[in-house]
């Protein structure tokens, strides 16, 4: 079966295939950087990054842009109420945006996009519009006049005819039953940041940037555009009403959003107090990949419900699937090769594939890998599992890694900051027993057992480590190691 997505254009799952070459152009609509980034942010994230790394092992190449917002209503607002200019205070949160990121190991889009370092581009995509008669002026402000461009809802799904000409709104954002003409360039306020342009003073309304950026990068057409289902209306309605107003072309082939978050059934929000961030949950003592795993589980269409049982399950799946990883490098296997379960593990890997392949299914990706470790676990009691069989089982979890990439422990120090560890086992052996490397990451691991209060894998990985000759020491200041 061929690679395939849901369209939200189209309603229907479609076979996918970049339209030029081998290479797909995508655009993810990226945050804005006026606070911390929290869960549901990041599963709109999580998402573009499993797409891109599966794309990747389906032999495409990407060419991925994501925008910054770096100016826009919320941050006008906050940046005044914090006291400092819309520049440092957009500083911050880009920068803990891009920790965080990388934190859960997202991969870098090829390219990160300020918003007002294209004023620009987006003043000459106003322009454009206005030549092709889809703009008024009112009030020093610019309007795009939704009635110029028919298709506007065939996106969402929503019959705008009968809205009344003229009505205009000069919030960014806003619902559908409050459709109206929106702006595309806001007249200078008093106490407002404002560029000199040719179209006036003012800055731009928060559709047009990606617009203007997406089509400078990528071109008129787009493979594949993503963001949160939030993003569907107004915003990227009016991307494609001002795109294609300007180049009369198919703007994006394949529109791909993401669900909601739910936390604990609820929706997150201030007075329910249940917004976290990435810091919030290491300060819990979850390590990333915990919540990356548990971002990534759920199928990207379907509603992902947040608990903290949850994070803790995905913490245990991940412990099983090292401990499954150690036992396959370390424990001696009869020789031979079982042919039985050669076939199984080419089985299983092509059910992962079919999985990834229909629509980025990874509940029933993970549960092919799942079903595999059984097998294999209990094929290896049973002295079934032989020592040729181990490379094509071990190549199947590195499939599996180059696409949820978990099996790494983070390294949480004493100071509870994390780094990224040093890729797994690539330390030299020593003589007989672990490596450093290895070691560390035991020691890594059972940090994190601890803050999650699994006291039980905590003292199996000392008694593991003890039986290979290595004495953990608790210091106030970490965790020492020495051989004994
Ligand atoms: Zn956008």
């Amino acid at each position: 079966m061929s690679l395939r997505f849901y369209n939200t254009l189209t309603q229907r799952l479609e076979e996918f295939k970049p339209l030029h070459d081998n290479v797909v152009r995508m655009y993810t609509c990226g945050p804005t950087v006026y606070n911390y980034a929290h869960i549901g942010n990041f599963r709109s994230f999580v998402f573009p990054d499993i797409l891109r790394r599966w794309l990747r092992a389906r032999g495409y190449q990407l060419d991925h842009v994501m925008n910054i917002t770096d100016i826009e209503d919320k941050i006008i607002r906050d940046s005044k109420a914090a006291g400092k200019s819309i520049d440092e205070f957009t500083a911050v949160y880009t920068k803990a945006f891009l920790e965080d990121t990388a934190t859960l190991r997202l991969e870098r889009p090829e390219r990160i996009v300020p918003a007002t370092q294209h004023i620009p581009e987006m003043v000459e995509a106003v322009q454009q519009l206005t030549e092709r008669g889809h703009t008024y002026v009112s009030d020093g402000s610019v309007y795009y006049r939704i009635s110029t461009f028919p298709e506007y809802g065939k996106l969402s799904h929503n019959d705008f005819s009968g809205v009344r000409a003229g009505a205009r709104v000069d919030v960014d954002e806003y619902d559908k039953d409050d459709a109206r003409d929106f702006v595309l360039w806001k007249a200078a306020k008093e106490g407002e940041p404002a560029w000199d342009t040719p179209i006036g003073k003012g800055r731009p309304g928060w559709h047009i940037e990606c617009s203007a950026m997406a089509m400078k990068y990528l071109g008129d057409t787009l493979d594949i555009h993503t963001g949160g289902v939030d993003l569907t209306f107004p915003h990227h309605e009016n991307e494609i009403a001002q795109a294609e107003g300007i180049t009369g072309k198919q703007f994006v082939r394949f529109w791909l959003h993401a669900e909601h978050l739910s936390v604990d059934s609820q929706k997150m929000s201030k007075s329910l107090g249940n917004i976290y961030t990435l810091r919030d949950l290491k300060e819990r003592g979850f390590a990333p990949e915990a919540l990356r795993y548990l971002l990534a589980s759920v199928p990207y269409r379907k509603k992902l419900n947040f608990t903290f049982d949850g994070l803790k399950a995905a913490t245990t799946s991940i412990e099983r699937l090292r401990n499954y990883k150690l036992r396959l490098e370390t424990d001696k296997f009869p020789a031979g090769m079982n042919e039985a379960f050669a076939e199984r593990t080419r089985r299983a890997s092509a059910v992962f594939d079919a999985a990834l392949d229909d629509d980025l299914n990874t509940a029933e990706a993970l549960a092919a890998v799942f079903d595999y470790v059984r097998g294999t676990n209990t094929a290896m009691d049973a002295g079934q599992f032989l020592a040729g069989n181990v490379p094509a089982a071990l190549e199947f979890l590195t499939r599996f890694d180059s696409v949820f990439d978990v099996m790494r422990p983070s390294r949480i120090s004493a100071a509870g900051s994390i780094t990224q560890a040093a890729s797994s086992f690539s330390g030299t052996a020593h003589a007989g027993g672990l490596s450093d490397a290895e070691v560390d990451e035991l020691i890594a691991e059972r940090a994190t057992a601890k803050k999650v209060r699994n006291f039980g894998r905590s003292d199996e990985i000392r008694a593991q480590l003890a039986s290979q000759g290595v004495i953990l020491e608790d210091t106030k200041e970490g965790v020492r190691w020495k051989r004994s």
